[in-house]
């Protein structure tokens, strides 16, 4: 695959550490051949992505701070690419958040607040990002979400999340239409449980990995590489004619009754 993103200029959000899924995806964006901007929230992560970048020879074009949260944060980190990198050719939304509490026992007793905090950052972000993204798509672009499959059906615990991540594809569909004219696409991945930091806030996440191993069709889990390799054929030229979808990458995990 190598040389198939060569000269593209692709956006990544998410990273926190080596386990991220935006990690997997850096890891195949980069084999692919593209030039890549970074952004992340806190100092930590930061922190751990200058390392793995530097262990990994991978280097950055970019790495600039963005807490989706605000909009005035959004502005400055794309003012900043557009400054530093000019054109972009895609983003990698891997972002996502929920408070713990929330995370567990019943839908019926999620918060206000809560609610509203999953849905601005998990979903919200989304919409935002690409209002800023599609002003330095000049060329045409592609725009990734990570999703799962909470947001179609019931997963126990997975409660506010699933509810935000049904959000974000219903996002996915109508910004499809929106940024399509411009010759933009916008899709999302659906990936089966993997073993992250996000993913420790949801309880009973280690039987979510039991069950895939029994019950998919590939009878394993999938892991952080799957799925960038997934993002990068959304990211090339090999998904043209798509947009607007939801790609499971869950050893067939959805389709089992
Ligand atoms: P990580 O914890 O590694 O990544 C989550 C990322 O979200 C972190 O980099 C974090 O940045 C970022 N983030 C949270 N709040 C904000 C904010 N306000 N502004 C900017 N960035 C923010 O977990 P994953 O890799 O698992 O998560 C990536 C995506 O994949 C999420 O959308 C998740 O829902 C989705 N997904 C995960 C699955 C899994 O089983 N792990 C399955 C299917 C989908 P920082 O650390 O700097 O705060």
């Amino acid at each position: 695959m190598s040389g198939l993103l060569q000269g593209k200029n692709i956006v990544i959000m998410g990273v926190a550490n080596e386990r991220s899924i935006a990690w997997g995806i850096t890891k195949s964006l980069h084999n692919a051949g593209a030039n890549l901007i970074f952004t992340n929230r806190q100092e930590r992560s930061y922190n751990k992505l200058l390392k793995l970048l530097e262990k990994n020879e991978i280097e950055a074009k970019l790495v600039v701070n963005c807490d989706v949260a605000s909009d005035e944060s959004i502005a400055l980190a794309f003012d900043k690419i557009k400054e530093d990198v000019g054109v972009i050719h895609g983003v990698v939304h891997a972002i996502a958040f929920a408070n713990r509490d929330e995370l567990k026992g019943e839908y019926a007793d999620t918060s206000r607040e809560g609610f509203l905090l999953s849905q601005e950052i998990s979903a919200y972000s989304l919409v935002a990002v690409t209002k800023a993204a599609k002003e330095l798509m000049t060329e045409g672009g592609s725009i990734v979400t990570q999703t799962y499959l909470g947001a179609e059906r019931v997963i126990p615990n997975y409660n506010v999340m699933g509810v935000a991540k049904a959000s974000l594809e219903a996002s996915v569909r109508y910004l499809a239409e929106d940024v399509g004219k411009y010759g933009i696409r916008v899709n999302a991945i659906s990936a089966g449980p993997i073993r992250t930091l996000a993913a420790k806030g949801v309880s009973g996440f280690n039987e979510k990995m039991g069950v895939v191993e029994e019950k998919a069709p590939l009878r394993r889990n999938v892991d952080q590489d799957q799925v960038g390799d997934a993002t990068m054929f959304f990211i090339s030229d090999l998904s043209r004619g798509v947009t607007g979808e939801v790609l499971h990458v869950d050893s067939g995990f959805n389709i089992i009754g």
